[in-house]
């Protein structure tokens, strides 16, 4: 006789019901560790799910001749560039409105005016650094970002690595969380006659 019947025996507790109490007892405290258990597991999802925001953005740009080619702050060989106020990265771009659409804060013409002389020529890159910074002052970081970009030429296939490795330093994110692709019009309007590039951009934020 060992354990716990030993010791209902030595304190003369033999009787059966007594030991089926005990019993009953047990159970049902296996049954509340198994519900607090199964809680704590549904739980989780709840509050990861909890604080999150969608934003969409989306922008396009002129190509004209004389003019660098920056999409997502890298620099694309080709015989045209974009047109623009700033460097005109029109990847860049979508993801900013992107971001600040998430939490309804307008569009980056508010914060970049076109007609403010002092973003002529700026690096896109250092101005979405300052919209992350908006967004982090207010708890909220970028959790993942996926872009289309829209472009019958130049082919961007080979430049798809170099956008994602930029812009992911450029946001402190890793890289399997920034989806940039790319695709073409068809020959279809001004983007299919390589008169200009767009870009569609979906950023989903977490706090
Ligand atoms: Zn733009």
């Amino acid at each position: 006789m060992q354990g716990f019947y030993f010791w209902a025996w030595r304190k003369g507790l033999r009787s059966k019901p007594f030991l089926q109490d005990r019993c009953k007892v047990s159970r049902t405290h296996v049954k509340n560790r198994f519900k607090n258990r199964f809680k704590i597991v549904v739980s989780k999802p709840n509050k990861l799910f909890m604080n999150i925001r969608i934003g969409n953005g989306y922008d396009l740009h002129r190509l004209v001749s004389d003019r660098r080619l920056i999409l997502g702050g890298v620099e694309i060989p080709y015989e045209k560039g974009l047109l623009g106020h700033s460097d005109a990265d029109v990847l860049t771009h979508a993801i900013m409105d992107a971001m600040l659409g998430a939490l309804a804060l307008g569009d980056i013409g508010h914060y970049f005016p076109p007609s403010d002389p002092q973003w002529a020529g700026a690096d896109s890159i250092m101005l979405l650094q300052q919209v992350q910074g908006l967004i982090g002052a207010q708890g909220w970081r970028v959790n993942n970002l996926d872009a289309m970009v829209i472009a019958e030429a130049p082919k961007l296939k080979p430049h798809i690595k170099a956008m994602r490795d930029r812009l992911s330093q450029a946001m402190n994110l890793s890289i399997d969380c920034v989806s940039v692709k790319a695709t073409t019009n068809e020959g279809m309007d001004a983007i299919g006659q390589k008169e200009a590039i767009a870009v569609h951009a979906v950023v989903l934020l977490v706090q």
